[in-house]
């Protein structure tokens, strides 16, 4: 069984050679920098738009099975590809294995609350979460490849750059719709900056009204975010929000209705006006 393993990002690559190498001895991949954890490697070169370019790459490489990893461009690609090869597909695997006439895959469900198991039939293509096993070395064989850039632009947008990341923050000062409106976000950035933490927000407040830069979004299709303190503003704590802030040491959230969702979901619940408490909490923690 030929299978490709397929990600711009090394973690993703490392993680996804060791799936492929407990499935099949005849692993190959696509990675824009050298790597031996394939017996053959593609090497494309990964700038400008590359996700539809490569799904000519792979196909032609004909493979039994697709291991891609996570990012969103990967992600793209993959699903281009499934396309294209019309075979089965799955996303966020992070458990597979041979079975009769296929796969069997293991993958997050209801915002992680619960684990599906899928039979697949082969072709597949899959994409996974990062995984901390070690895959073996090879002698590998490299090839270079040249992309022709076949996709077109529609609207180009500069991602914002975040003066502290949010994978990294320590202290995350999260805004929810209940913040009211984009101006009141500003009580929250300079709690933030007492606590020299990062700002993030749900997604209404990112991905749809545009009162932060979408990069910001945490939660099940925004960011995953593990910091010792989050704090949730005005935010309700939805399924698919708590999916990106479960790993979170202590969530202290504030929220105006003690009913909320989030009371079930946090370390400490301070029923109030979110923007009260921002102005309070700056006031006393900058003296
Ligand atoms: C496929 C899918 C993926 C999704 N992915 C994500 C994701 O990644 N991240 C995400 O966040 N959401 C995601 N969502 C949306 C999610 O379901 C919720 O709609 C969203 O999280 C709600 O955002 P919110 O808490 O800001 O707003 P709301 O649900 O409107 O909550 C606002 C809260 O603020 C409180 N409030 C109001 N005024 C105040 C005040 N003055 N002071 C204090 N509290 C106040 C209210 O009591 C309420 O609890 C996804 C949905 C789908 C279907």
């Amino acid at each position: 069984m030929k299978i490709l393993v397929v990600s711009e990002d090394p973690e993703y690559f490392r993680s996804a050679s060791a799936l492929a190498q407990k499935l099949s001895d005849d692993v190959e991949g696509i990675h824009p920098s050298e790597s031996s954890y394939v017996k053959k490697l593609y090497l494309p070169k990964l700038d400008g738009f590359w996700e539809l370019s490569l799904v000519d790459v792979a196909f032609k490489i004909n493979p039994n099975l697709v291991i891609a990893g996570g990012t969103k461009r990967d992600k793209t690609f993959a699903f281009s590809l499934a396309g294209k090869m019309k075979s089965s597909v799955a996303s966020d695997v992070f458990d597979v294995r041979l079975d009769n006439d296929g796969l069997i895959v293991k993958r997050p469900v209801y915002s992680g609350v619960g684990i599906a198991t899928i039979r697949l039939k082969l072709p597949s293509v899959i994409t996974i979460q990062k995984n901390t096993l070690e895959p073996k070395t090879f002698n590998t064989l490299i090839e270079k490849v040249t992309l022709t850039n076949s996709n077109v632009i529609l609207k180009e947008r500069k991602a914002v750059q975040q003066t502290v990341s949010l994978d990294k923050a320590k202290i995350i000062v999260s805004v929810g719709r209940g913040m009211g409106s984009k101006e009141n976000v500003k009580y929250a950035e300079e709690l933030a900056s007492v606590l020299k933490g990062a700002v993030g927000g749900s997604r209404p407040v990112t991905a749809e009204m545009g009162w932060l830069p979408e990069d910001r979004q945490i939660g099940l299709s925004g960011n995953k975010v593990k910091p010792q303190l989050y704090l949730a503003l005005g935010i309700s704590g939805q399924p698919q929000h708590i999916a990106g802030i479960r790993d979170s040491k202590i969530i202290v959230a504030v929220n105006k209705d003690k009913n909320a969702p989030i009371s079930e979901n946090c370390d400490y619940l301070v029923v109030g006006d979110a923007i009260e408490f921002c102005k309070i909490m700056t006031k006393r923690l900058s003296k």
